[in-house]
């Protein structure tokens, strides 16, 4: 049986499994789908404290497993099938085989949201993306007008990205004005290559016959009017829904759906804790996730102490 499973192996799952395999728990740390997180599909992480000169998302996820490593935890490949969190030890199925343990940290994320069209469904990975750092280097995308739906620091991060490669980016926002922070916002209102629209929906992607995109159609939604943007690539950046499915109504969640807590990093459940971005709706930053996940690890270590010194 084991002491502590970790679901996730973003900032808040690895840097659980640092705190956990430090205070000799031996975690096991499963990777999910995303092994590394959302952070390896980011290029330059400026905000990470302890990196004057930003570190690429990617190393920095590496270092951090290897850290873990190096005090016993064991990273294995492989996603959660199903849980039973009502009884103790709690039981869990991964990849078709039984697993149990007396503790479980929950750090799975997120996911990135989608903008709910058919088309946007079709045309996924034929020029439709959620990620400009993992897909705008594509020859596709080389010298063309591409665009950008969303307000948030993510859209205007990726948009100011895509300036490396793209023609032109249309930002496409569905207000008047963007919800990134000040400092991200004006270096995407001042590059000469963004093209901001504002109050604007795409309410098809084009073309799902040809197999490709080659452009959005548009919809002013305080005029009305109806437009076609051309463009070859359709970035996708409108925020993220928490990854909970597999729980089912085991774990307790807020009103947007991320996991609640109590008190601490305390779930529902005695003995499961939560971390990182799937119980955060306010800061879904690194840094927090990083802290959270070793919350989660000092919670866990007390909780499991005071089960074997009642
Ligand atoms: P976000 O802040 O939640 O922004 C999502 C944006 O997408 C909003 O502007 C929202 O519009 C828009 N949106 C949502 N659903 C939409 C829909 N169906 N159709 C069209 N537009 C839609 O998400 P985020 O940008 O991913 O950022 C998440 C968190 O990560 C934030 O805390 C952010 O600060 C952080 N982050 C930080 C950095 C950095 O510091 N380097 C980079 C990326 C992200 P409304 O504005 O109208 O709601």
């Amino acid at each position: 049986m084991e002491q502590v499973v970790i679901i996730g192996t973003g900032c808040a799952g690895l840097t659980a499994a640092i705190y956990t395999a430090r205070a000799n728990l031996s975690p096991l740390v499963l990777t999910g789908t995303q092994p590394g997180g959302l952070l390896t599909t980011t290029s330059i992480v400026e905000n990470f404290p302890g990196f004057p000169e930003g570190v690429d998302g990617f190393e920095l996820m590496q270092k951090l497993q290897k850290q873990a490593e190096r005090f016993g935890a064991r990273i294995k490949f492989g996603t959660l099938d199903s849980v039973d969190l009502s009884v103790q030890p709690l039981k869990l199925m991964v990849d078709g085989d039984p697993l149990e343990t007396r503790t479980l940290i929950i750090a799975t994320g997120s996911s990135p949201r989608q903008l709910g069209l058919d088309s946007e469904v079709a045309l996924e990975r034929f020029g439709v993306t959620y990620c400009a750092t993992c897909d705008g280097a594509l020859p596709q995308f080389r010298n063309q007008p591409l665009v950008v739906v969303g307000g948030g620091d993510s859209a205007v991060e990726e948009a100011t990205y895509l300036t490396r490669f793209a023609s032109k980016v249309y930002l496409i926002h569905r207000r008047e004005s963007l919800r990134a922070s000040v400092i991200m916002q004006h270096r995407a209102i001042t590059h000469p290559k963004i093209e901001m629209v504002w109050n604007s929906v795409v309410t098809e992607v084009l073309d799902v016959a040809q197999k490709k995109v080659t452009g959005v159609k548009l919809k002013n939604i305080v005029t009305g009017e109806a437009s076609t943007l051309p463009c070859a690539g359709l970035f996708v950046a409108i925020g993220h829904t928490p990854n909970v499915k597999v729980f089912g109504n085991q774990i307790e969640l807020d009103d947007h759906g991320y996991i609640n807590l109590k008190g601490g990093t305390r779930t529902n459940v005695a003995g499961v804790f939560a971390a990182g971005d799937v119980a955060d709706s306010v800061y879904r930053q690194a840094v927090t996730a990083a802290g959270t996940g070793c919350a989660a690890a000092i919670e866990a270590e007390r909780y499991l102490e005071l089960l074997d010194n009642p």
